[in-house]
């Protein structure tokens, strides 16, 4: 594995404005300075541990990404200098940001995770969940959380034709967001879809970040 290399050709594969997260679960440290060393500021995590402990020992100018289920009474440790929680997948997990982040007076970078794969097990809203929060009168008070966009995870399958069809799915969804009154808060600037096996796909529906782990670092050890 030539993580410099794949840095580079996934970076080239990629359409302009459609950027490159470097997830870096399970991986030692030094494989992560080879990626940084190639440039790669942008690491995404899904364990608040592992993101907490690797951000201490790593250059500061690494911008951290959370990508997995985020649990409320963990958010605490990550809200001071987390760069976008791409998994904001209940009402609940939201107001509690908010509540973290007045602590510390700081306003936190959001993306919603819809729910768009067929198996039941993801997280995320529903996309007619997320058009009701939009009208929420709590926005008012939500005034330490920034929604910047949407995230979404397509079915694990092959079949890359059903993965087209979420991804068309969520990008249609985003387009809807853009056009109708949002809280102030809520902006539609990122959506964040695709993963090692379905990037280009992702990226040629519209994708304006990828979270690759495989492709850069190798299979993972389970
Ligand atoms: C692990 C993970 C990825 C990266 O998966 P790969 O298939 O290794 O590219 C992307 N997004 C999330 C939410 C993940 O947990």
């Amino acid at each position: 594995m030539n993580i410099k290399n794949n840095i580079r050709k996934i970076i080239e594969s990629l359409p302009p404005g459609c950027h490159l997260i470097a997830v870096s679960k399970t991986q030692p440290l030094a494989r992560i300075r080879e990626a940084y060393d190639a440039g790669q500021r942008a690491f995404g995590e899904n364990k608040v541990q592992e993101l907490v402990e690797k951000s201490g020992e790593l250059p500061r100018d690494i911008e951290w990404h959370m990508v997995g289920h985020l649990q409320r009474n963990k958010i605490k440790n990550i809200v001071g200098f987390v760069h976008l929680i791409h998994s904001v997948d209940s009402i609940r997990l939201l107001e509690e940001i908010n509540r973290q982040g007045e602590k510390i007076a700081r306003v936190v970078p959001c993306l919603l995770q819809i729910h768009i794969a067929r198996e039941e097990t993801k997280f995320g809203f529903d996309e007619e969940e997320v058009v009701d929060l939009m009208h929420m009168a709590e926005w008012s008070k939500w005034q330490f959380v920034s929604i910047r966009g949407l995230m979404g995870m397509a079915t694990f399958t092959d079949d890359l034709s059903i993965v087209r069809g979420e991804f068309k799915k969520l990008k249609k969804l985003f387009d809807t967001l853009s056009k109708i009154p949002l809280p102030g808060q809520v902006t539609m600037s990122e959506l964040s879809m695709g993963m090692s096996s379905d990037y280009l796909v992702a990226a040629e529906e519209g994708s304006t970040l990828v979270r690759i782990g495989t492709s850069i670092f190798g299979e993972r050890n389970a």
